[in-house]
């Protein structure tokens, strides 16, 4: 399991650099030493991309940027070039959108082909780790029950999304699917899939847009006071999750799906976690909202009463044996994860520091 190390003679390809989980792959890489080609949509925002520059200055790997687009055929081909390790990270992260199939679906499948296709196009490649989701493994925890063993594993599908409901898990879906049928078509590169619950832990700076510091937001800002919804759900760490994709790509043994969840949770654990350290300072809610009243509320909060029904008081269990077995992954505790994205987020400005 452990007979491998970061090799840094080549250069290495992560899409989506400027992203919250591909912000920390970036910092393992060049702390080991890596040149990182960082695909990134605007290669002159020096605002975005200082964090990433900071890094840079401070480790031994360099960092070169080449701009490219997940809708651009072709345009991830400069940056690939010489690269035998591709890491797919980007990949719309938003649950609330205008048009689902313009916002979600189409660049996340048609950037999934775009950048295997290339992939194959490019002789040095050997490996592609592709950031997919638990999300291509179920949409609802009460899917949970019905999976063997009442735990969510690598071979399930999710077969439940769809444009209309939970379109982000739909997009997720329907981008990995299209990603193991190109993987199967060719054989000089390998895929190796990561399917992390939710993310949370610090971003390793910028303005982060991920979905993941929406909901500790909205849990510090006092959005959540009255209570929060006692919904199942599984967290992972933002640094066990980076590991593991360079585990991913690193450990010559690595192959298929792997589950990246550390807890079997709530959204209502996760705002528990925070109290000890920040309940004197901040209305953080204590209590769970009734299932009926969400229900009654959920047209006027924008979220179907689907969602109520099948995640409410349900409870979320995934088998993450594989990824500790086949990537050494040692999973933070959760309230480690919570009060550091927290405390970053006061840091940041992202939340009032009171
Ligand atoms: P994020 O910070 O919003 O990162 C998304 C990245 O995708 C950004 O770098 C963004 O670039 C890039 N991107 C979006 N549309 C693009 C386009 N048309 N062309 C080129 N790049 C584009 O979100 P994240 O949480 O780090 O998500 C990264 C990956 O992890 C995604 O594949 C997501 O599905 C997956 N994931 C996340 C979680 C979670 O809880 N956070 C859980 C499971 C899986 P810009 O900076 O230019 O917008």
């Amino acid at each position: 399991m452990n007979d491998w190390s970061i090799a840094t003679k080549d250069p290495v390809l992560v899409t989506g650099a400027t992203g919250y989980v591909a912000g920390w792959i970036v910092k393992y890489l060049l702390e080991a030493g890596v040149t990182v080609h960082a695909a990134v949509r605007d290669a002159h925002n020096k605002d975005k991309l200082r964090h990433l520059d900071d890094l840079a200055a401070s480790s031994p790997g360099t960092i070169k940027y080449f701009e490219a687009d997940l809708l651009k055929p072709g345009s991830y081909g400069a940056a690939m070039q010489g690269c035998r390790i591709v890491f797919h990270t980007a990949s719309p992260f938003k649950i609330t959108v205008e048009d689902p199939q313009r916002d979600l679906v189409t660049p996340a499948l048609e950037g999934t082909r775009n950048v295997l296709k290339q992939a194959s196009a490019t002789e040095t490649v050997e490996r592609v780790v592709l950031t997919s989701s638990c999300a291509a493994i179920y949409t609802d925890a009460i899917e949970c029950q019905n999976a063997p063993g009442g735990r969510l594993t690598e071979v399930i599908w999710n077969t439940t999304a769809s444009l209309e409901y939970q379109p982000y898990s739909y997009s997720k879906t329907v981008a990995e699917k299209a990603a193991w049928d190109i993987a199967e078509a060719q054989h000089q590169w390998r895929l190796v899939a990561i399917n992390p619950s939710l993310v949370l832990g610090p971003a390793i700076g910028g303005k982060p847009t991920s979905e993941s510091f929406s909901l500790i937001r909205q849990m510090g800002d006092g959005t959540m006071r009255f209570g929060a919804p006692n919904a199942g759900i599984g967290v992972v760490d933002v640094r066990d999750v980076a590991r593991a994709h360079i585990a991913a790509a690193f450990n010559p043994d690595a192959q298929g799906r792997h589950i990246l969840s550390g807890h079997n949770t709530s959204f209502l654990e996760i705002a528990q976690s925070l109290q000890p350290r920040f309940g004197d300072r901040y209305k953080l809610p204590k209590r769970a909202l009734p299932k009926r009243l969400l229900w009654l509320l959920a047209p006027l909060a924008g979220f179907p009463r689907a969602y109520v029904e099948r995640n409410i008081d349900v409870e979320w269990h995934a088998d993450n044996t594989k990824s500790i077995h086949a990537l050494g992954v040692n999973y933070r505790p959760l309230q480690q994860s919570s009060e550091d994205m927290f405390e970053q987020m006061i840091e940041a400005g992202l939340l009032p520091d009171r």
